[in-house]
């Protein structure tokens, strides 16, 4: 697999405040990795330096560039909706395509077009009179034409609803993912997009508490309906939590075996949200 983003010791200071500690990541061709923790965890921040926009410290590998040295070359391979993204209000969306056309050598028009016509969205409207959800996809068509190796979102889909978000990752999925290439995508709502990613980086006070392919957590990490005689034994294995509705008591176990707790209750999978409030209920203790 094809390395495309490296990043050794990234640390991120603002006055006393280490923001972001220690970070080492790698990603590959191929790979969607969800980038996930709360507010303030340092995700974006994360992303700001892997594109060069902020100063900070540690050795930062896109593509083969350095993206504090190399930028211009960099985003010909790069595409990137922050989370903070505006279009100009006056913009048609015409004009927004003939000027992508015109400033990126590998922006494809009709694919633009083509994506565009899957939405309600009028060519000749200006980004004035389009809905919040109608700029994303604007947003969306005009990044998913640039054959880039690589696409960044920092939290694409805030703010929209439900069917918008899943519209969204869908049109990602068909429309720009292929194996030659990844994706970094932030959220702090990881059961909207935890069908899609490959790989999984938990980030809570600016440091990975958890970083490893989906399949590989999902092993790992097993959610137990105990019955409730068992609950004591149970208990004495260390759960990351323990969760009782209506009189049954859920436990998440890492790293168990599957024969110390099948006589216990119920296996079954977690899904990535379980693990990730059991890893930081686990990392704030
Ligand atoms: P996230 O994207 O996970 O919500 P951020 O990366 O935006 O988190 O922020 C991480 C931390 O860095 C927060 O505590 C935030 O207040 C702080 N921070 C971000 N940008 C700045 C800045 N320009 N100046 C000072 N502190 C900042």
């Amino acid at each position: 697999m094809k390395t495309l983003i490296d990043i050794k010791n990234l640390n991120k200071r603002y006055g006393d405040k280490n923001v972001v500690k220690n970070i080492n990541l790698t990603v590959h061709a191929g790979q969607i990795l969800g980038l996930v923790g709360p507010n303030g965890a340092g995700k974006t921040t994360c992303l700001q330096s892997l594109l060069g926009l902020i100063e900070c410290e540690g050795t930062i590998d896109v593509m083969g560039f350095d993206p504090r040295k190399q930028r211009q070359q960099m985003l010909e391979e790069v595409t990137y909706i922050s989370d903070v993204a505006v279009l100009p209000k006056w913009l048609s969306v015409n004009r927004a395509l003939a000027y992508l056309q015109g400033v990126h050598s590998r922006f494809d028009i009709e694919k633009a077009r083509e994506f565009l016509a899957k939405t309600n969205i009028d060519p000749k409207a200006k980004v004035k009179t389009l809905s919040k959800g109608m700029v994303t996809q604007l947003h969306l068509a005009l990044i998913l034409a640039i054959d880039a190796k690589v696409l960044v979102l920092d939290e694409p889909t805030l703010g929209l609803d439900i069917l918008t978000r899943r519209e969204f990752y869908t049109h990602l999925l068909e429309d720009f993912y292929s194996e030659d290439k990844c994706i970094i995508v932030t959220t702090h709502q990881i059961e909207e997009i935890e069908h899609i990613l490959t790989d999984v980086a938990f980030i809570q006070n600016g440091s990975l508490v958890l970083a490893e392919s989906a399949e590989e957590i999902r092993e790992r990490f097993k959610l137990l309906s105990v019955t409730p005689e068992h609950l004591e034994h149970a208990q004495s294995l260390s759960p990351l939590y323990a969760n009782k509705v209506m009189g049954l008591t859920t436990m998440l176990f890492d790293g168990v075996k599957r024969e110390d707790i099948e006589n216990l209750g119920n296996i079954s999978s977690p899904s990535l949200a379980d693990i990730f409030v059991g890893v930081m209920a686990k990392e704030t203790c």
